[in-house]
Order: C-alpha cells, then structure tokens, then sequence
C-alpha cells in the first residue's frame, strides 16, 4: 500500500516537473521572441539604417571547431585592428551623405556554436535558401547577446581552424542585418578579412553584388571601379561590390584589403547614402 502511494508520489512529482520544464522551455522561447521583435524590429523593418545617427554593427568572433589555436587567435584579436574598417566606411558614407556620419565595428564577445554554413546546393534552389535564411536567423536568435541588443547589425565572423581551407561563401541578410563571414584564423589576412567585412556590411544596409553568380567574374560597368580606364585592363582597384579586381576579360584578383577597393555611386545609391544629398 505505502509503495503504491510512494510509486503515484512520485509519478506525480515528474509530471510536476515536466510541466514545469515544458513552461519554462514555453517562456524561454516567448522571451527570445519577444527581444527579438522588440529590439529587432528596426533592424527588420527598416531597409537601411538612420545615417543621421551614430551606426553601431558588432562582430563576433566564432569558433566552430573549438580549437586551440583558434581560440588564442580569437584571444589576440583587438578591438584597434577593426578600426579601418570604421574609418573606410564613416569616410564614404560622409562623402555621398554630405554631412558627417559615424559607422562603428564594435568587437564583442565570442561565441562558439558553430553557424549552418550555406552550401553551393542550398544556394542553387530558393527553397534552399529560404531553410538557410530561418536556420540563420534562428541561429543568431538563440545565440542573442547583450552586445547585439539595439545596434545596426551583427556579424558572425567565422574562423576556419586550417589556414590553408577552402572558405565557404560568406552571406548576409538585410532583413534583421546579420551576416556570416567566413575567414581564416591568420594575421597574415586581418586586413582582406577587413575588406570582406565591410563589403559584407554594404549587404546588411541594401547594397546588391556586381559580379556574376556563376563564374564571379565583376559585371561591366558597373562592377568595375575604373570602368572608363583606357586601356581597360588591368584595372588597378576595384568596386566593393563588384568584388574583385579584373585583370583581363578573364581573369580576376581578390583585393588584398581596403586600400584595393572604391565605393561608387550604385552602391551609395543602394545603401541610401544619397538620400541626404538628393533634399539639398
Ligand atoms: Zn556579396
């Protein structure tokens, strides 16, 4: 009898606690959502961000492979080395805005659960893409930080443990402004990370790509920074968004850093740097 009543005791306690983890799990949820729609909602909503105040876009070293020699790079990153990036885009953005505008990279904390990286496949359909966009939005949701909450966009910058890997393509969403840089783990390519990241960033305020899908190759003209250079080629810079340098009709660099690239008036144009300019 006093085991039957210790057994349905029991029984009654799990029920108890499963209910209770089942609300909590119910309430974790409502609050990420709710952080997310609340705080996320500009970021969302509006297509680009409101040059007239301060830009604020953090990123967030990530270390997928939990390796050690990842972790003492991402140990040595300093908030000092993403300065250009600051300087390169608050130039540009205040040239085309006609008055002054502040774009900042803060460097924030890490995180090591590894992002789904989008494959060539997922890339080639729209339902594949459509699953990476949720599983990526999802991703930055649940690993949501203080850091993020309020600023004009997020980026994942995702290092890869061997030096000498192929790198998935890097992607960016302008809708809740996240993206996923792939890089290496490599002081020798700080600087090309730099350039990836601000080229990633002009995606995150609207800005299209210029170059061609399949073979990568800058579009004429428009993905060309010196397209009336006579003789075309080689050209000697080249169009942020268009990608990479050409050196012929076939051939084509990627710039070593920000120095290599220029930002036109089409990007400008995308990313509402002329908005300011266009009521004077
Ligand atoms: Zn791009």
């Amino acid at each position: 009898m006093s085991q039957c009543i210790r057994m349905t005791a029991i029984k009654s306690f799990w029920k108890k606690t499963e209910a209770l983890r089942l609300i909590f799990e119910k309430l974790r949820i409502s609050i990420l959502i709710f952080i997310f729609s609340f705080f996320g909602a500009n970021t969302y909503f509006d297509l680009n961000p409101k040059w007239d105040k301060p830009v604020y876009i953090v990123l967030h070293p990530v270390n997928p492979s939990n390796s050690e020699k990842v972790k003492t790079y991402i140990n040595g990153l300093k908030q000092s080395q993403f300065a250009e990036i600051s300087k390169y885009m608050s130039d540009y953005a205040t040239k085309y805005y006609g008055k002054r505008v502040s774009i900042n990279y803060v460097l924030a904390s890490p995180i090591s659960n590894a992002p789904h990286d989008v494959t060539e496949e997922q890339a080639s359909t729209i339902l594949g893409v459509l699953k990476w966009t949720l599983q990526f939005r999802l991703y930055a949701m649940l690993n949501l930080k203080k850091e993020d909450i309020g600023v004009d966009g997020v980026i994942y910058l995702n290092y890869a443990h061997d030096d000498r890997a192929t790198l998935n393509r890097s992607t960016a969403l302008q809708r809740g402004r996240v993206a996923l840089v792939n890089v290496h783990a490599n002081p020798e390519d700080d600087r090309q990370t730099n350039m990836i990241i601000a080229h990633e960033s002009l995606h995150l305020f609207g800005a299209q790509d210029r170059y061609d899908p399949y073979y990568g190759s800058p579009i004429f003209p428009e993905g060309y920074a010196d397209p009336k250079q006579i003789p075309l080629y080689p050209q000697k810079r080249a169009e942020i968004m268009g990608g990479y340098i050409p050196m012929n009709e076939r051939d084509f660099l990627v710039p070593e850093n920000l120095d290599s690239v220029i930002i036109l008036q089409q990007t400008a144009k995308e990313v509402g740097w002329l908005d300011n300019a266009n009521k004077n």
